[in-house]
C-alpha cells in the first residue's frame, strides 16, 4: 500500500498519480492494446462490447498478452474466478510455470488454459444436479467482465472472470443467469425501442450502482467474540445509553482512524479500476458507506464481489474488521446494499430518465408502466431473491425497507400515472405537452427526484433502487429476478402494442390505452408515503400485497408454476436449475441459523452463564459476611442475588431448550429459542460487574475506534 497518495489531490502531482493508477491492475481495453496485435484486439474488443462471441483463433495470442502483462506487474499463478451459489468468490491458482526439461523453468498460459478450466468442484452447492460421480464442473473465461490482478503478500494472481457450470451445461453459478437475463432484457428492450422508431445501433443493458454499507470495529473486539467469528453477527449484547437515537454520526466527520482505511480503500478499488465515488457516516456508529459510479451491470457485480473483498482486506490492515452481515447489532441499523438499477437503450440513452422530446417522455412513461407490471406481479419473487436467514433480521424491523414490495414514484410521478388512466388532459396553458392518444400531459420535469428513505423499490430520478437487497448478498439473484421480470413485462406490452398496430390503431392511441390499463390494474403497487407504519402494513394487506416475513416461506416464490414458466421461456433457469437453487437456499438458511443456535448455546454455557454464576458467588460471599459481621441484609441486596438467580436459570433453561431445537433441526424453535436465550443474558449484562462480563459490550464496539 502507498502511503505517498494519503491525500488523493491536495496537490496536482498526487492528482496526477491517481489518474495514472486508475485500472493499473486490468487488463482493459487500453492496455490491451499494448500487448496485442491489432487484428486480434479489435477482435476481442467487438466481444467485449458488442457480445460477438469470442475467436477461438485469437484465444493463445490473447493469452500470451495476458501473461505477459501479468508477470510484468508481479503474477506467478492464475486462476479462473467464479461464483458459485455459496455467494462468495472462488479461485483456485495455478502457476504459470512448468519445467523446461533441461532443469530450468518456462512461464505458460495457453488459449485453452484461458477459455476453459475445469475445476473440482464437487464441493459446491448444486442442489442436486450434480451427484458425485459426476461431479464435473467447468469454469469458462466471461470475456465482458476484464481479467485483473489480485495482489498477494509477494507475488500475484492474474484472475479471470469465468461463469460456472455442469457437464451437461447447467448452470452452477451465479453469473450465468445473470448473463442470460441481461440478454433476454435486451432483446425486449430493442423490440420497445423499434416501436418507438429508434434504430438498434448498439446493445442496450441494464445499469448498476450498487450502495454498500458496512461496520468497521476494532480487532480486538472482534476477537473476543466468538458470535461475531463463528456467524458475524452479534447473538448477544445490551443495547447502550447512547447507540444512534441522536442521528450524529451520519454524514459526519470522519474519525481519522477511519479515514485513513477510507482513502487505502479508495486507492486499493481504483487500481482494479472500480470507480469508487462517495464514501460517508451512516446512521449508526461504526457505520459507513461507499458508492461506486454505476456500470454496466455485469461488471457492477464483479466489481461489487471485489468491492467486498478488498473492505475485509483494508479492514484488517487497519486493525479493524469490517462486518458485512445484514444485521450485526440488534436494535440499531442493520446493512443493505442499494441496488440502483436503469438501462442504457441502444441509443445509448438512459431509458429511466424523462426524455428532451414528447416522444421521449412517452417512452419513460412506457418504462414506468413496465416496471409497474413487472413489480406488481413478480413482488413475491423479488422477495425471494433477497431472502437469507441474515437479511430475514433487517426486513421488516422499522428501520429498513420492509417485506412488503412496493414502488415509491413520488407525488408527481404518481399523478401524471393517474391521469395515464382517466385519460384526462391536465394541459396547461402554454406549456409543451405531450400528446398520447386522449391524454395529453405537461411534459415531464427534468428532476423529479423525491426523497423516501423507506420504500423498498423507489424511482430516484433516474434510475430504480432496490433496496432490499442485504450488505452481504451478491447482486447477481435480486439482478437477474429484476431483468427477467422487465423482460417479461416488456414482453407482454410489446405484444399488445404490435397487436394494436397490426388492427391499424395509431401507435399513439395503442400506447395510451396499454399504459392506462397497466396504470388501472397495477396502480396498487404505488405507495409514496411512509413503508416503517403499521398503517401500511394494514393498507397493504387490504390492497392484496404480499408480507413474507421469513426466508422458507419467501423461497417458495422461485419455485412456483408462474415463475419457473417464466425463467424457462426466457431462458434464464431452466425448471431444474431453478429447483435446484431453491434446494440450495432453502439448506443454506437451515445450515445459518443451526450454526448461530449452536455458537449461541456455546457462548451462553462457557462464557456468560459461568460469569452470572460467579457473580451470584459474589453476591453470596457479600451476604455471608454480612452475617457475619452482624450486619442484617438489606432486602435490596437480597433481592439482587435472586434476580441474579432468576436471570441465570432462565438462560439455562432457555439454553437446554435451545439444545433440543438443534437436535430436531427446528428453525422456528430455534429462533425462538436463541431471542430467550438472549433475553434473559442481555438483562444479566446490565447487573453483572464489568469485569466479570465476557464479551466486549455494544457500547465498546460501536464507539471505540
Ligand atoms: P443516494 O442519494 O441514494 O445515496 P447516490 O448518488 O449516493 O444516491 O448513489 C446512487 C448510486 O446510483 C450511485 O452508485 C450512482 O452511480 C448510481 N446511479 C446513478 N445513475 C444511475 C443509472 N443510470 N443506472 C444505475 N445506477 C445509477
Ligand atoms: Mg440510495
Amino acid at each position: 500500500m502507498s502511503a505517498d497518495i494519503k491525500k488523493p489531490g491536495t496537490e496536482a502531482g498526487e492528482a496526477n498519480r491517481v489518474t495514472e493508477l486508475f485500472g493499473e491492475n486490468v487488463f482493459s481495453i487500453k492496455t490491451m492494446r499494448n500487448y496485442l496485435g491489432e487484428k486480434a484486439c479489435n477482435s476481442l474488443v467487438a466481444t467485449i462490447c458488442q457480445g460477438h462471441s469470442l475467436d477461438p483463433s485469437i484465444a493463445d495470442e490473447v493469452a500470451d498478452a495476458m501473461k505477459t502483462w501479468a508477470i510484468s506487474r508481479g503474477a506467478t499463478h492464475f486462476t479462473h474466478w467464479f461464483q458459485p451459489l455459496t455467494g462468495a468468490t472462488a479461485e483456485k491458482h495455478e502457476a504459470f510455470v512448468v519445467p523446461d526439461g533441461n532443469g530450468g523453468a518456462l512461464m505458460q498460459f495457453s488459449g485453452k488454459e484461458l477459455i476453459q478450466g475445469e475445476p473440482d468442484a464437487s464441493s459446491f452447492p448444486s442442489g442436486g444436479l450434480r451427484s458425485t460421480f459426476e461431479a464435473r464442473g467447468y469454469t469458462a473465461w466471461d470475456p465482458t467482465s476484464p481479467a485483473f490482478i489480485k495482489e498477494g503478500v509477494n507475488s500475484a494472481t492474474l484472475c479471470i472472470p469465468t461463469v460456472f457450470f455442469g457437464y451437461h451445461g447447467e448452470s452452477l453459478d451465479k453469473k450465468v443467469p445473470l448473463l442470460r437475463s441481461m440478454d433476454a432484457l435486451s432483446a425486449q428492450i430493442d423490440r420497445l425501442g423499434r416501436l418507438f422508431g429508434i434504430k438498434t445501433a448498439a446493445r442496450a443493458y441494464a445499469t448498476l450502482g450498487p450502495e454498500q454499507e458496512y461496520f468497521l470495529i476494532d480487532r480486538e473486539y472482534f476477537d473476543a467474540r466468538l458470535d461475531l467469528l463463528q456467524t458475524g453477527r452479534t447473538l448477544f449484547g445490551r443495547k447502550p445509553a447512547k447507540h444512534q437515537q441522536m442521528e450524529d454520526h451520519y454524514f459526519g466527520a470522519i474519525k481519522n482512524r477511519v479515514l485513513s482505511f477510507m482513502e487505502d480503500l479508495d486507492l486499493e478499488l481504483w487500481r482494479l479500476g472500480i470507480p469508487a465515488r462517495t464514501r460517508h457516516n451512516e446512521v449508526c456508529p461504526a457505520q459507513f458507506e461507499i458508492a461506486p459510479i454505476f456500470e454496466e451491470l455485469n461488471l457492477a457485480i464483479d466489481h461489487n464481489m471485489l468491492v467486498m473483498d478488498t473492505l475485509r482486506q483494508v479492514a484488517e490492515k487497519h486493525d479493524f474488521v469490517c462486518l458485512l452481515h445484514e444485521k450485526p447489532f440488534a436494535g440499531v441499523n442493520g446493512s443493505g446494499k442499494h441496488n440502483n438499477w436503469s438501462i442504457c437503450g441502444p441509443d445509448g440513452k438512459n431509458w429511466l430518465s424523462p426524455g428532451s422530446n414528447p416522444r421521449e417522455d412517452a417512452k419513460f412513461l412506457t418504462m414506468i408502466c413496465v416496471l409497474m407490471q413487472a413489480v406488481d406481479k413478480h413482488a413475491d419473487l423479488l422477495r425471494a431473491s433477497v431472502a437469507s436467514a441474515r437479511n430475514d433480521h433487517r426486513l421488516g424491523a422499522n428501520e429498513a425497507p420492509p417485506a412488503i414490495v412496493s414502488i415509491f414514484l413520488g407525488e408527481e410521478l404518481t399523478d401524471v400515472i393517474a391521469q395515464l388512466e382517466k385519460g384526462e388532459s391536465r394541459e396547461k396553458n402554454g406549456t409543451a405537452t405531450l400528446h398520447l392518444g386522449v391524454s395529453s400531459l405537461p411534459r415531464l420535469a427534468k428532476d423529479m427526484t423525491d426523497r423516501n428513505r423507506t420504500s423498498p423499490f423507489a424511482f430516484t430520478g433516474n434510475k430504480f433502487e432496490f433496496r432490499a437487497v442485504g450488505s452481504n448478498q451478491s447482486c447477481a439473484l435480486p439482478m437477474t429476478v429484476l431483468n427477467t421480470i422487465v423482460a417479461e413485462s416488456l414482453d407482454q406490452i410489446c405484444s399488445r402494442i404490435e397487436a394494436e398496430l397490426a388492427k391499424g390503431v395509431a401507435f399513439n392511441a395503442a400506447l395510451q390505452m396499454v399504459l392506462a390499463d397497466i396504470s388501472h390494474k397495477h396502480k396498487r403497487i404505488l405507495f409514496n408515503g411512509d413503508n416503517y407504519t403499521a398503517e401500511w402494513r394494514k393498507e397493504a394487506a387490504r390492497r392484496g400485497l404480499p408480507n413474507i416475513r421469513a426466508t422458507p416461506e419467501a423461497l417458495k416464490a422461485l419455485t412456483k408454476k408462474e415463475s419457473v414458466a417464466m425463467f424457462e421461456k426466457y431462458k434464464v433457469f431452466s425448471p431444474r436449475e431453478i429447483e435446484s437453487r431453491y434446494e440450495v437456499y432453502l439448506h443454506e438458511y437451515l445450515k445459518t441459523v443451526q450454526i448461530e443456535a449452536q455458537c449461541a448455546g456455546t457462548v451462553a454455557r462457557t462464557m456468560i452463564i459461568p460469569a452470572a454464576l460467579e457473580y451470584q458467588n459474589r453476591l453470596g460471599a457479600t451476604l455471608t459476611s454480612l452475617k457475619t459481621g452482624g450486619v442484617k441484609a438489606s432486602k435490596s441486596t437480597r433481592d439482587l442475588l435472586s434476580q441474579v438467580a432468576r436471570l441465570t436459570d432462565d438462560a439455562l433453561v432457555a439454553a437446554l431448550a435451545l439444545e433440543k431445537a438443534v437436535s430436531a433441526e427446528s428453525t422456528d424453535k430455534m429462533l425462538t429459542g436463541m431471542a430467550a436465550l438472549r433475553a434473559a443474558a442481555d438483562e444479566l449484562e446490565g447487573l453483572v460487574p464489568h469485569d466479570l462480563w465476557p464479551l466486549p459490550s455494544y457500547a465498546e464496539m460501536l464507539f471505540m475506534m
